[in-house]
């Protein structure tokens, strides 16, 4: 297989970092087609160009194109073209003139370089991931990184650095031209003072001389590089990936460490399980089970399916996230494997190590073990707990910068029960337009709001902002065991199909064919009016739950909820745990625990979010009583104990 080819003299090297396609205006085409592939590791990366031979030709051709068009602004020549082509058959065996053969060869990695002007930050990048694609590949890089880094350090050694956007370029071709090529920016070096155009190498070699030592302190550092070592030499020395290492689920972790115990004469209610299909008594609807059990009985549901979904479970999707302003195609749909693989998914393809993302807080704690695994930033947005849970718009421009990928919201939202009205939501949409970034929906509660109460899709809402917006079955149709969800891609301007989004998520569906098939089949009947009643039985239970639980906790003294729900299957509870004696949030869960066997999840190690507790009211309501007034006669009890 071969991977991505570059050409033009000064192909952006930023779209290295989204290992996507950049090619040159006129032959862009040809390439795209004659190189199409990227899912394998190895890369073949070549950057070739020639540029325009007089002076006149480079400035149209540098003019012509805005910064952002991120081309290539030589011609290629033909000759480069067929001399590469032939290097490749000759090392790689490629049949000479069948491109389409080409897909089938297999090819180690190679690097060539074009003595032009790199950015050595994002170059740097590209080697690193190329190291790690050759750790995992197990192959040898034709001209290896290390040789390559060696080739372009001597070749970039005095070269000055623009000060605006720190673009590098040997000082003859600044001296000639007066502005940089990345930027445009104009540059004179009689006229500006040393310190505007600064040699960066010993700067960067500092830098790098930390970071080095840093990731040295580490014991298996992602960047190391790998060394040939004869089978005899080789010793055990297996470790844990780093990555792995950071994944951590706060929710899973709080509750399998909880050192105390329930109370062993009273039985245990969890309240804190945010499974609908925990306690029995809420249930799937009748005619998907039926459905589900006819499947399974048939020959021809058990294969694979398309990687994207099959069809008609997407096309029911497609026209359930349709709006009147926008339809949405089955091509817009993937199926993946519950809302958790869609978010895997969306920020997989969103965000590369030490982008960031803005999340909610208090939020659900996915968000950040997802993305804590994929080595990005979480920055944390709050919502308001006395504005019905609405999002402090205000907070959002100061947490945003260039490396910002995602806005996540979650709507209706786990753990705070809230509905966003019509009028929020287009304030965050246009929040979001203003610094532009796409939005990524959790919208797993959709539809689940209670009366007086309605759910808009953000996508329904959005003009212009891209939305991602992921969902599933798990809450809506009380069965999470199913693990069927799916990524809806709204994008009507076209601004993530631009920068390769679609296509990174569609090679990312490549990965599992998630999820099952026969469930997938399922899909067409959920969504059909022969589940519409169990839909309305089950919120109906559901908002009648939630007022009960609403009633009964805030009159317990020391409780309240100063935004009662409006959808979901939670409830967040303000708790003065020091009025009862205990440190924080953290101590009255475990303390309730102990003594009650009641559990519920404390705000701050779960949700981010000091002095809550989150409630689950999916329980029958008898359970929940029970719960309920064990709760009042912990609190009465211990308000009572901390008086005297
Ligand atoms: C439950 C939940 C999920 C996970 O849904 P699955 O379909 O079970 O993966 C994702 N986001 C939120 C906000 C949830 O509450």
């Amino acid at each position: 297989m071969c991977g991505l080819l570059f050409f033009g003299g000064n192909v952006n090297i930023d779209c290295l970092r989204h290992w996507s396609f950049a090619t040159h205006k006129k032959s862009g085409t040809i390439f795209r087609k004659k190189f199409w592939t990227t899912r394998s590791n190895r890369v073949v990366f070549a950057l070739l160009g020639q540029e325009p031979d007089n002076e006149e030709a480079w400035k149209t051709s540098h003019e012509t194109r805005k910064p952002s068009e991120q081309q290539g602004n030589g011609d290629i020549i033909q000759e480069d073209m067929d001399s590469l082509i032939n290097e490749l058959s000759q090392r790689f065996e490629w049949p000479k003139q069948d491109p389409s053969a080409k897909k089938q060869a297999s090819v180690d990695p190679i690097l060539f370089h074009e003595p032009g002007f790199l950015k050595s930050h994002v170059y740097e990048d590209f080697i690193k991931e190329n190291e790690q694609a050759r750790k995992r590949s197990q192959v040898e890089l034709s001209m290896d990184s290390d040789t390559f880094m060696r080739v372009f350090e001597e070749a970039r050694k005095g070269w000055l650095s623009c000060p605006q956007c720190k673009g590098l370029a040997p000082p003859e071709e600044i001296e000639k031209w007066g502005w940089c090529s990345y930027c445009h920016a104009e540059l004179d070096l009689k006229k500006s003072p040393a310190d505007i155009l600064y040699p960066r190498l010993e700067e960067e070699e500092e830098e790098q001389q930390k970071k080095k030592e840093k990731s040295n302190n580490k014991k298996e550092s992602l960047q190391s590089s790998s060394k040939r070592v004869a089978v005899g030499q080789r010793a055990w020395n297996i470790s844990c990936s780093q990555r792995a290492l950071q994944t951590i689920n706060p929710i899973r972790q709080l509750v399998q460490g909880m050192a105390v115990k329930p109370n062993p004469d009273k039985k245990l209610i969890p309240l804190s399980i945010g499974d609908p299909a925990a306690f029995g008594n809420l249930k799937v609807p009748r005619e998907a089970l039926k459905a589900l059990s006819k499947v399974l009985t048939e020959d021809s549901a058990h294969g694979y399916s398309n990687s994207l979904g099959n069809e008609l479970a997407r096309s029911t999707i497609a026209s359930k996230f349709s709006s009147r302003h926008h339809a949405v195609s089955k091509d817009e749909v993937i199926l993946t494997c519950g809302t958790s693989g869609a978010l895997e998914m969306v920020f997989n393809a969103l965000c590369n190590p030490g982008d960031n993302v803005l999340v909610p807080r208090p939020g659900f704690p996915l968000f950040r073990t997802l993305l804590d695994n994929l080595g990005v930033e979480v920055r944390y947005y709050d919502l308001d707990p006395h504005r019905q849970w609405q999002i402090r718009l205000e907070q959002l421009p100061k947490l945003v910068d260039s490396r910002t990928a995602a806005l996540v919201v979650n709507n209706p939202s786990n753990p705070c029960g809230s509905v966003f009205s019509y009028s929020h939501m287009m304030s965050i949409i246009e929040m979001a337009q203003r610094l532009c970034i796409p939005i990524v929906a959790d919208e797993v509660y959709a539809d689940m709001t209670f009366s007086g109460y309605q759910f808009f899709s953000f996508a329904s809402l959005s003009e212009y902002v891209p939305i991602l917006s992921v969902g599933s079955v798990s809450k809506m149709f009380v069965a999470p065991g199913w693990r069927l969800g799916w990524v809806v891609i709204h994008d009507r301007q076209g601004l993530l199909e631009k920068g390769n989004v679609i296509q990174g998520l569609q090679q990312l569906s490549m990965r599992m064919l998630v999820p099952s098939s026969p469930f997938q089949q399922i899909l067409p009947t959920l969504f059909s009016d022969a589940c519409k009643s169990d839909f309305r039985a089950l919120m109906e239970t559901l908002e009648d739950q939630a007022m009960f639980t609403v009633d009964s906790l805030s009159k317990i003294k020391g409780l309240s909820c100063p935004s009662p729900p409006q959808g979901s299957m939670y409830c967040m509870v303000q708790v003065d745990s020091q009025a009862m004696g205990f440190q924080d949030d953290k101590e009255f869960a475990s303390q309730l625990l102990a003594e009650e066997s009641v559990l519920v999840l404390p705000g701050q190690p779960c949700f981010q979010s000091p002095d809550f507790f989150r409630v689950v009211y999916c329980a029958p309501k008898a359970v929940l009583h029970e719960a309920f007034s064990r709760i009042r006669q912990f609190c009465d009890r211990h308000h009572k104990e901390k008086v005297f």
